[in-house]
């Protein structure tokens, strides 16, 4: 039920990569024998099946190691491209810390990055975003989906009114693919970032979508060296990974018109399951603009910790993997305005490709056990007396 983490290995992905792992081992930058060649053939075939996947042209796909390295590249490459005209950046406060992160490290570089704050329910507020474009601005980077609340920001709008604007628009769509529709075309999206692993490929591969119209979108490269991928990312290529990205994308495809709702339907049970048995549990996040396979919610009077602590046959967390080890309150629901209480008692559920409706009858009679024991312990005198600012509601 940790989902938004990481995903199991599809069995279909790995028979389609165990070939380049043993005999096909070739290096597809290597142009003079049959080993090189083979290589190069599937990955030339992963890149038209992560194109597909999001209507684009399979020369815009750039290859990496991971959404981290895409979300890198799109930002610091437009930024230090366009440094001598335009050094203003928008994005938006609820963001992976891939984005933010390479935001900060612009920041440092001389860039102004505006943040942009969500409304309670997760959600840019479009005006907002409207009145934050300047002359000056070059690029805005906006998640097509959040990994902890699981809502889904308005793409199209703001792809719209970049397109007006003439200001470049990369998403980090890593969340939504395979459970949202996405086109890089109707929704105007000049770079975009992909993982295999959130959606049943192996760790260790992504993809960067950059727009290749006339003028051609340019990007300063992070790494140098022999020049690969069209100059935007040099080192030789993980083959057996990307063909199990491009494999992984080709489910997606075949898969969307159905997975998405068996996915909302089990969601949809987990919440109702839990919500009719406790008091006290708050959804974070819209509700409609929301992935199929996310809950977020907050137990009032119960620390998440402690929730995780005792609920260990069930694999869920209280935030982003990354920052799942720590105590403070997630900066995803500090930006929704949730106060502290209700934010270190938030558990994030993110369903995937293999639940099933007993896994989820499961999994609300061990949430709702878990809690009314957390609750009713936090009652009992000593523990109130130990932890006096805690553990009264
Ligand atoms: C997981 C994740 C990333 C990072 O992807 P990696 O391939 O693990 O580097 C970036 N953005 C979002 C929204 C994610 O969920």
């Amino acid at each position: 039920m940790d989902h938004h983490a990481t995903t199991p290995l599809d069995s279909r992905v790995l028979e389609a990569m165990l070939p380049y792992l043993t005999e096909k081992f070739g290096n597809p930058a290597s142009c003079t024998h049959r080993y090189g060649w083979d290589a190069q053939a599937a990955v030339e075939k992963a890149r038209k099946q992560v194109a597909e996947l999001i209507g684009a042209k399979a020369e815009e796909i750039i290859f990496t190691s991971g959404a981290t390295e895409s979300d890198n590249l799109a930002i610091k490459g437009v930024a230090r491209t366009n440094r001598e005209r335009s050094n203003h950046i928008i994005t938006l406060a609820i963001e992976h810390h891939a984005v933010l992160d390479s935001c900060r490290r612009l920041e440092q570089e001389g860039f102004n990055v505006t943040y942009l704050p969500v409304r309670a329910d997760g959600l840019l507020d479009l005006a907002e975003f409207e009145n934050a474009l300047t002359g000056r601005t070059i690029l805005v980077s906006v998640m097509a989906a959040n990994n902890e609340i699981g809502v889904i920001e308005p793409i199209r709008a703001i792809g719209r009114v970049c397109r007006d604007r003439g200001v470049l628009f990369h998403t980090d769509a890593v969340q939504a693919i395979g459970k949202v529709e996405i086109n890089v075309e109707a929704m105007n999206i000049d770079l975009l970032s992909i993982s295999a692993h959130k959606i049943y490929g192996p760790k260790g591969a992504g993809a960067l979508y950059v727009r290749q119209d006339d003028p051609r979108l340019k990007l300063t490269p992070i790494l140098d060296g022999g020049g690969h991928e069209r100059g935007f990312r040099s080192g030789t290529l993980n083959v057996p990974g990307l063909v199990g990205l491009g494999k992984a994308c080709e489910i997606c495809l075949q898969e969307i018109s159905r997975e998405p709702d068996r996915l909302r339907v089990l969601r949809d049970r987990l919440k109702d399951g839990i919500l009719s048995q406790l008091e006290g549990v708050h959804i974070n996040g819209s509700m409609e603009q929301r992935l199929p396979n996310n809950l977020n919610l907050s137990f009032a009077g119960m620390e998440a910790e402690s929730f995780l602590m005792a609920l260990k046959d069930v694999a869920v967390s209280s935030g982003s993997a990354c920052t799942s080890a720590t105590d403070s309150p997630s900066y995803v629901l500090r930006a929704l305005g949730l106060p502290e209480e209700l934010a270190l008692g938030s558990v994030r559920f993110g369903l995937g490709r293999c639940n099933t409706t007993e896994e989820v009858d499961f999994v609300i009679d061990r949430v709702v056990e878990t809690v009314k024991g957390l609750r009713e312990l936090s009652f009992l005198p000593e523990a109130a007396a130990g932890e006096p600012s805690r553990g009264d509601a």
